[in-house]
């Protein structure tokens, strides 16, 4: 068999999964390791998210008092998402989280703070971890650009995207890519699938996950379901291919989303005629979606929740997308949107904020199946030699619906398993462990 190039490691997809593989594996100065990447210019889901951190027991809580640990958190996930089999997954990227964490701070210089007062659903204590400025997801992917580029055995190919696999005898030994449009067989010892789901291709949509026909996508155009395509022609399995992070405050008509800690800190949901209708801190934004995905419904908080929602980049976008409104009295609010028997808590400060919301899909959450150091598991059993898959690309710890998504567990399976993968692949080279 012969190839046009030969790498160690080909990374197919250059968003923070297939960077921090990329990374961990490169720490190994033997190894070459090439990121071939659709498009930056498109970008990648994690550029545009909020960049938060889930992770149990990092020094930041230790210093601020919080008891957490890996258990703590995997157990708080596996109370929602409904999948008792993915244990070994979720206990596996809850290890590893508060790892990662630390060495994005101290070893690749990113700016990490404990978000105290970014209080989610299902989450037992404070521990979802971003950036010092809040700049989300952007900033996180330019700490990890930053450290590729710095790294003398990564080769970061953009505008490239993976169109195949290649395999031998049942191995993968290498994949194609496009580069300049040109066809190129590129021969891998291992192939780490990083191209994130299929939220943006609407056949895998409209056969995986029907209920979220028609509701608003607000991710990215790359996320075609590439890698997840190539393996199953390979005889890969699937799970969880139902699955998807939703989000309930979506503002209509704008696509930006307002703070998921609003309705912690007291914001209230209602419906066309001013009624309450769901007890908002109950529910995860994503599964907060489903619930109102058949309704007009408006968010409104006051003052001093607002003060404490615009820390994040989310509410900055929505704000100069004009996607909330301000008024001094409940009775403009009310006038304003429509809404004929609107009574507000009695302690609610004004100036009042509102905004009106619908259902929103981000990401899928389910793919190929994966084993806990990210090997793709054939259908009839045993894995497929060479080939690794994470984040979105793999089979994700959400569950099989919308509603067992807990914040932070995009990212988790995004990082962990690059974590989990590239550190396996630097042992394996090192020859600690086989396969
Ligand atoms: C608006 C928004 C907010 C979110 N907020 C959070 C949050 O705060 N916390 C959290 O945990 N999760 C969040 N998520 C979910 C999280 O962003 C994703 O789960 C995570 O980024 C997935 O990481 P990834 O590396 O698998 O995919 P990505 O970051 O999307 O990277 C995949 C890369 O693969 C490339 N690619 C695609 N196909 C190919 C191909 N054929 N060949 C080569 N490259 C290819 C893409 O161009 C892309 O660069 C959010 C998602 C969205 C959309």
């Amino acid at each position: 068999m012969t190839f046009d190039d030969q790498v160690d490691v080909a990374v197919l997809g250059g968003g923070a999964c297939g960077l921090v593989a990329a990374l961990r594996a490169a720490r190994d100065p033997g190894l070459v390791v090439a990121v071939y990447e659709k498009s930056t210019r498109e970008g990648c889901n994690t550029r545009y998210s909020s960049g938060s951190l889930a992770a149990g027991g990092t020094r930041y809580q230790r210093a601020a008092g919080i008891d957490d640990s890996p258990g703590r958190h995997a157990r708080d996930i596996l109370a929602v998402n409904g999948d008792p089999a993915s244990a070994p997954i979720v206990n596996a990227l809850c290890r590893v989280a508060p790892r990662y964490v630390e060495w994005l701070a101290d070893d690749l210089g990113h700016p990490v703070e404990l978000g105290l007062d970014m209080a989610r659903a299902g989450q037992s204590v404070p521990r979802l971890h971003t950036d010092t400025g809040r700049a989300g997801g952007a900033r996180l992917m330019e700490t990890l650009r930053r450290a590729a580029e710095a790294a003398p055995n990564i080769a970061f190919v953009d505008n490239a995207p993976g169109i195949g696999l290649i395999s031998r005898n049942d191995a993968v030994v290498g994949a194609e890519v496009l580069e300049n449009g040109v066809k190129r067989r590129v021969g891998a010892g291992a192939v780490v699938l990083a191209a994130d789901g299929f939220a943006n291709n609407p056949a895998m949509m409209a056969e995986h996950c029907p209920e979220a026909e028609g509701a608003f996508y607000g991710g990215v155009s790359t996320s075609t379901g590439d890698a997840i395509g190539w393996g199953l022609e390979l005889g890969a399995a699937v799970r969880n291919m139902g699955s998807f992070l939703g989000h309930g405050l979506v503002v209509q008509g704008h696509g930006t989303r307002l703070n998921p800690v609003l309705p912690f800190l007291g914001a209230v949901l209602v419906d066309d005629q001013g009624h309450r209708f769901v007890d908002e801190k109950a529910q995860g934004y994503s599964k907060l979606g489903r619930i109102i995905a058949d309704r007009r419904a408006v968010l409104i908080w006051d003052q001093p929740m607002h003060e404490t929602a615009m820390h994040s980049e989310l509410m900055r976008e929505s704000e100069t997308a004009g996607a909330f409104t301000t008024h001094p009295t409940p009775a403009h609010l009310a006038a304003a949107y429509s809404l004929p028997d609107l009574t507000l808590p009695a302690d609610f400060t004004p100036p009042l904020r509102a905004g009106r919301v619908t259902s929103g899909i981000l990401t899928t959450q389910g793919g190929l199946l994966v084993d806990p150091r990210g090997r793709v598991q054939h259908r009839t059993g045993g894995w497929i030699k060479g080939l690794y898959a994470g984040g979105g690309s793999a089979c994700g710890i959400s569950g099989p619906s919308s509603e067992g998504y807990m914040s932070g567990n995009g990212l988790l399976a995004a990082l962990g398993f690059g974590w989990l993968i590239g550190d396996h692949l630097a042992a394996r080279e090192r020859g600690i462990m086989a396969g």
